[in-house]
């Protein structure tokens, strides 16, 4: 028994093995938004006002959630008829810490024949009818008494003025792109919709949010008959069960990922280069550190050059995500340069390259997106803190 114990002390020493333990991460807030009210009345059908829908079902989606389950804060951004600026619904997400923000909508179109139910994530738009719909969706803004301060003069009736989502990149798409997809397959499955299946385009509403975060566009008002299922009692209880029900799966899904146990990290501590200030606790995973790896190719690492300190405001690739705290030399990483790793939400992010130039930053996430990592992302961070995009921008104006 002591010849093991003794073995197991050597081989922690050889290892240097640190274990963080580390709790479940759990789906704890949900905002759920209606879209339009109050002077803004939305889509209208022959019928119908897209707000009054876009209520009901945002109503009864939290409900269903209170009911089944109580572990979940619901929060609305409105729960009557009023009017809410598109700013401010993605603030109330934000300041509630969301793990999950959910925006309801109804679309028209001047063809009455399109029908059928479609989720966005934020993004670039792929089609005209795409950017017609944030079009449509973002122009609630000119309802806003301060839109020009708020949104920097964007005018959401402007095609080029969505040239600056091209850039956009989020740490949360692909979770934002399963809950969609999640809505999608209960929209199809369970209450028997045309699936116009998940898209993407600019909205003012999803690009300020800070959590994954998806606009459903529940059906065409401008569709005599899918306005009818709509305007029906039936119709908004069978729309709300299928946004419920895809919460529910998604949160299942999400948190049996994330279960709780303890992680077991091996300490690269000296694979760190050490920072100008020193740490307060060297043990602590959340600090970020940069490490350019041997290359087995031996080609040029053209990046070196731009690698900067990490005081003040630089910008990086992330490109990967994972539980666990992986070696850099990682056979993943392996056509990867210049790799770093932080913290944050209970995962380790990895990230490439470290610039002060957006340009070079933007140009080295091509390099890594052709490398494999297809969701590379450019991510701002300010004195090793990572910050939104948007505030970057601020910075460095
Ligand atoms: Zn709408």
């Amino acid at each position: 028994m002591f010849q093991r114990i003794i073995l197991l002390f050597v081989v922690c020493l050889l290892f240097e093995t640190t274990v963080y333990s580390q709790k479940g991460i759990k789906i704890r807030t949900i905002v759920i938004d209606a879209g339009h009210g109050g002077k803004d009345p939305g889509a209208l059908g022959k019928n119908s006002k897209e707000k009054n829908i876009t209520l009901d079902v945002a109503l009864q989606t939290g409900k269903f959630i209170k009911q089944n389950l109580p572990d979940v804060r619901v929060i609305y951004t409105r729960s009557k008829d009023e009017f809410i600026e598109l700013h401010r619904r993605a603030a109330i997400a934000n300041e509630a810490n969301a793990d999950i923000f959910i925006s309801i909508h109804c679309n028209a179109v001047p063809n009455n024949t399109v029908y059928g139910a479609e989720t966005f994530v934020m993004g670039e738009h792929k089609s005209e009818a795409n950017l017609e719909v944030a079009k449509l969706e973002n122009a609630a803004i000119l309802l806003e008494d301060n839109a020009d301060s708020e949104y920097g003069g964007f005018d959401p009736n402007s095609t080029p003025a969505y040239i600056a989502f091209t850039l956009y990149q989020s740490e949360y798409k692909q979770q934002s792109i399963s809950l969609a997809q999640s809505v999608q397959e209960q929209f199809t499955k369970r209450a028997g919709r045309k699936d116009r299946s998940v898209q993407q385009a600019g909205f003012l509403v999803l690009y300020r949010t800070a959590m994954p975060s998806i606009l459903v566009e529940l059906g065409f008002l401008s569709n005599l008959k899918e306005e009818a299922f709509l305007l029906s009692e039936s119709g908004k209880t069978f729309m709300a069960q299928c946004v419920y029900r895809a919460f529910r799966d998604f949160k299942t899904n999400f948190e049996r990922d994330n279960a709780s146990a303890p992680l077991v990290v091996s300490d690269e501590k000296t694979e760190m280069k050490k920072e100008d200030t020193p740490k307060k606790d060297e043990k602590k995973p959340d600090e970020i550190a940069n490490q350019t790896p041997k290359d087995p190719l031996g080609k040029p690492d053209q990046s070196k050059e731009s690698v900067t300190s990490e005081k003040g405001l630089v910008y990086k690739v992330q490109f990967y995500t994972h539980p666990n705290k992986l070696s850099f030399k990682d056979k993943r990483f392996a056509n990867i340069e210049t790799i770093g790793v932080y913290f944050h939400n209970g995962l380790y992010k990895y990230t490439s390259g470290s610039f002060t130039d957006l340009n070079k930053a933007t140009a080295h996430q091509s390099v890594i997106r052709k490398a494999g990592f297809t969701d590379a992302f450019v991510a701002a961070f300010r004195n090793g803190e990572r910050i939104s995009m948007e505030e970057a921008l601020k910075l460095s104006r």
